[in-house]
């Protein structure tokens, strides 16, 4: 082995929340010997899950619909399991919220009735995601700063390179790497598709966190975190592939939720943050988890769209096992 390349039994690349749930899994669940590298490009690009609304609800999903309906539910199950097992720093409990807009369509009414019915209120999971993904970081995982640049595979070892031209070999590698568009062959493909929305911080609400989602005209999601007292103004599904905050788009939203919520004192409110996450759609919105097919010693993790945050824990526990036998 060359004095410039670093040896792992696994490399994940990648440092979202698909990567920290996967290894907070190997690390906590299981006494695993394994020698793990973690390579993420966060210090080029922040990660989609620290730019992410991040609630987990059920939003209107019942079993018995379609595939990909049953896993939503499943995924959410295993989330509350989690929660309960876990009581990580981060997460705190409140209610979601749908409404209809007052200019919403026919076909808007239709789909609202016939997803949620008169099941307008749920419990939700509220997710501060700085706090929850540092929670879940295992100190025996050796996390480096490092965007991978090129991926092939020598003998039963993957060699990856990264853009300063160093090497990191390993015989099993996961690539966790969301809506980064240079995906190895055998990967299931995604489109990325832009989240905005303005973060307020020091805002007194209350106690209780809640969120508001109106579904129609567009859309808008207004979300309160109690505990860490942040105000969350946005989309709820952009189709804009503007990664810069589109200010024009923000600013209908902001004056829709002032509407909305009167008794807000908006005004007195402070400064407040843009932000922009880039989300991995997957075709008909089906994530990823596995062995990449005809790659032997690759696993992907990918194509979470709009709930990583469930997907996360599902796809954890079903390849954890797989990474360690
Ligand atoms: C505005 C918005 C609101 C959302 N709301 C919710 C919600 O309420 N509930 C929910 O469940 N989900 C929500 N989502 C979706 C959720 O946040 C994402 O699905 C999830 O964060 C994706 O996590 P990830 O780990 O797959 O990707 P990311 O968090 O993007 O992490 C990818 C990692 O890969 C690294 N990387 C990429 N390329 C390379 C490379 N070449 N070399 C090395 N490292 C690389 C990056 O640096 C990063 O560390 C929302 C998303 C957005 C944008």
């Amino acid at each position: 082995m060359g004095p410039g390349k670093k040896f792992a039994d696994l490399i994940v690349v990648g440092d979202g929340i698909a990567s920290r749930a996967l290894l907070y899994e190997l690390f906590k669940e299981r006494t695993t010997p394994l020698d793990v590298l973690c390579l993420s490009a966060s210090e080029f690009s922040s990660p989609c899950s620290l730019s992410s609304t991040a609630t987990v609800c059920l939003d209107g999903i019942t079993k018995g619909h379609s595939a990909l309906g049953d896993m939503l539910v499943q995924a959410y199950q295993n989330f509350e399991i989690f929660h309960e097992q876990n009581r990580l720093p981060g997460v705190s409990k409140g209610t979601h919220r749908v409404e209809l807009a007052s200019g919403a369509t026919p076909n808007d009414r239709e789909q609202f009735l016939r997803r949620y019915g008169n099941n307008i209120e749920m419990p939700c999971y509220f997710i501060h995601p700085h706090q929850f993904l540092k929670a879940l970081e295992q100190t025996r995982v050796r996390y480096e700063n490092a965007l991978v640049t090129s991926f092939q595979k020598s003998g039963h070892l993957w060699e990856l390179k990264d853009r300063e031209g160093r090497l990191y070999v390993a015989p099993k590698v996961v690539w966790a790497v969301g809506s980064w568009p240079k995906a190895p062959q055998g990967i299931p493909p995604h489109q990325s598709v832009m989240g905005h929305y303005l973060e307020y911080s020091s805002v007194q609400l209350g106690d209780e966190s809640w969120s508001l989602d109106i579904k129609g005209e567009g859309g808008l999601k207004v979300i309160y975190r109690a505990r860490e007292h942040e105000l969350l103004v946005g989309t709820v599904s952009e189709k804009s592939r503007v990664e810069t905050p589109d200010w024009a788009l923000l600013t209908r939203k902001l004056n829709w939720a002032k509407r909305r919520f009167p008794e807000i004192p908006w005004d007195t409110l402070g400064p407040h943050k843009a932000r922009v996450g880039s989300r991995a759609r997957g075709k008909g919105m089906q994530p990823f988890w596995g062995p990449v097919e005809g790659q032997e010693g690759l696993w992907a993790v990918a194509n979470f769209y709009k709930n990583g945050w469930s997907y996360a824990f599902l796809a954890a526990r079903q390849l954890a096992s797989a990474l360690t036998s």
